[in-house]
């Protein structure tokens, strides 16, 4: 679920709130989410947080000797700064207790997610999906022309592109749906059948719907996170509501074990496909 607007913001947030404080203890009430040689409360006493970094969908902690903690949340992984005391949820995998009185926790109610605690190693050798990671899906740097390029070499349908952490780092389910409502094509176009307006439109998409995505959650974060922004999304999770372009009702449809949420009018079906 975090894409890459969330992991964005989560990165600021947790940098502004934790870099430069030791961590003086962990507790591990879920130990499934943890690829360690470590228990976590060992691996972690005393380092001192350097810095936050985002690849894709994943966030890496930095600590003072050199030791990494790279996290990936996959569908539902989320964390929360909160008064070590507060009241725990029963989703919670673990918590990290900061010298300035705050407790970081992972929360995970899928228990999906991976945290990988490397003590030297590269991340690119050492944590799954993170060598291939292409481009990132940032705004600022968003390179349109590049993306056409490469997209045209692809031979897929152009969700599957957007979906593809190879071809470009962070967009996941929703954002898949909101870059393809914004450019106005069905999730299921081929890419060889794209025009060339429809790439440039794509291409533009990524970057307004990242900038707008970045925004949103910014704003709509509370200051001790844990929550998904999602109220700025117009088709993702918006089934049987009107489209906010045409009136249309946006429908849900199933693409092999994932599903698209899409304007039937707006994003028209490619010959030969029935919705
Ligand atoms: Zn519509």
């Amino acid at each position: 679920m975090p894409e890459w607007p969330d992991l964005f913001v989560l990165r600021e947030r947790l940098d502004q709130a934790l870099t430069g404080q030791a961590a003086v203890g962990a507790e591990v009430y879920n130990p499934i989410v943890l690829r360690a040689v470590l228990p976590l409360p060992q691996w972690i006493a005393g380092r001192r947080l350097a810095g936050l970094t985002q690849r894709g969908k994943f966030l890496t902690f930095h600590w003072d000797d050199a030791s990494l903690m790279v996290v990936n949340p996959m569908l539902t992984g989320v964390f929360a700064l909160t008064q070590p005391g507060a009241k725990r949820t029963k989703d919670t995998a673990f918590a990290i207790t900061f010298e300035g009185g705050i407790q970081l926790r992972y929360r995970d109610e899928k228990q999906m997610g991976k945290v990988y605690l490397l003590r030297g190693e590269e991340p690119a050798a050492a944590v799954p999906g993170f060598a291939g990671l292409g481009p990132e899906a940032d705004p600022s740097s968003f390179d349109e022309a590049d993306f056409i390029r490469r997209g045209r070499k692809r031979q897929y349908e152009v969700r599957n592109l957007l979906m593809d952490q190879e071809f470009l780092a962070g967009i996941g389910n929703a954002y898949a749906d909101e870059i393809l409502f914004e450019a106005r094509l069905h999730p299921k176009r081929k890419l060889s059948s794209l025009a060339d307006a429809e790439w440039a439109a794509l291409a533009a998409a990524v970057r307004t719907v990242m900038a707008l995505g970045v925004k949103a959650v910014a704003e709509g974060m509370p200051p001790g996170l844990g929550a998904k922004v999602r109220s700025h999304m117009q088709v993702r999770g918006r089934e049987n509501t009107p489209c906010p372009r045409c009136g249309s009702r946006i429908v849900l449809r199933s693409l092999g074990y994932l599903e698209t949420n899409f304007c039937p009018t707006c994003q028209p079906a490619p010959p030969g496909q029935l919705y």
